[in-house]
C-alpha cells in the first residue's frame, strides 16, 4: 500500500461543490482509500490573472495501484466532472493532479513525479502541510522552507 497525494483545483461553476464532489469521486476508485482531506482552500490564479479565483485542496488516498493506474483513475474522474482541456493555467472545470506517490521519483512521457510544479505553488502545499507537515518531497527543500517561500501567493482557508 502506497500513500499518495492528489491536488484538486476549481474555478468555474460552483467550484466548492465540484471540489467537495471530487473528494467524494476519489473514494470510489478500486484500490484506493481516501484517507484525508485538508480543507478548502480560496486562492488567486497564477499565470492568467483574468480568470475567477480558484478552490483548491489536496487529499491523501492509499493504493495498491500503480502510479499510471492511479493517474489514469484522476483522468476519468476529470472527465466525469467535464473538464475540458484548452490552454495552460486556463479556467477549469476540476484538475486533478497526482503530487506524491509515496517517495517515488518517475519522468516519464505521461507522468513525472513529484508534480514538477508543486514545490512553488502556495496552493499546494499549504493544504499539503495541513495533512502532512512533515512529508518529504524527493528532491526538493523542506516544506516548511518551501512554504516560506510562496508566502506572497493568496491563499485563504475557506470556513467549513
Ligand atoms: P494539466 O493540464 O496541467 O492538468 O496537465 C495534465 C498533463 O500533465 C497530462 O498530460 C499528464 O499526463 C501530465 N502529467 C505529468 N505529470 C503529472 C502529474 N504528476 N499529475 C498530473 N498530470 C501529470
Amino acid at each position: 500500500m502506497i500513500r499518495a497525494y492528489v491536488a484538486l483545483g476549481a474555478n468555474l461553476g460552483h467550484p466548492a461543490a465540484t471540489v467537495r464532489a471530487a473528494l467524494a469521486a476519489l473514494s470510489g476508485i478500486p484500490e484506493a482509500t481516501l484517507v484525508a482531506a485538508s480543507s478548502l482552500y480560496r486562492t488567486v490564479p497564477l499565470g492568467l490573472k483574468h480568470q475567477p479565483d480558484f478552490i483548491n485542496a489536496v487529499a491523501a488516498v492509499d493504493t495498491t495501484l500503480a502510479p499510471l493506474a492511479l493517474l489514469e483513475a484522476l483522468f476519468a474522474i476529470e472527465a466525469r466532472f467535464g473538464r475540458s482541456r484548452s490552454v495552460k493555467n486556463a479556467p477549469r472545470t476540476l484538475d486533478l493532479d497526482l503530487l506524491l506517490y509515496g517517495e517515488s521519483r518517475l519522468d516519464e512521457a505521461r507522468l513525472t513525479l513529484p508534480h514538477p510544479r508543486m514545490h512553488e505553488r502556495a496552493f499546494v502545499l499549504v493544504p499539503l502541510a495541513e495533512l502532512a507537515p512533515e512529508c518529504r518531497i524527493p528532491g526538493r527543500a523542506a516544506l516548511s522552507e518551501l512554504l516560506a517561500l510562496c508566502r506572497d501567493q493568496g491563499v485563504a482557508r475557506l470556513e467549513p
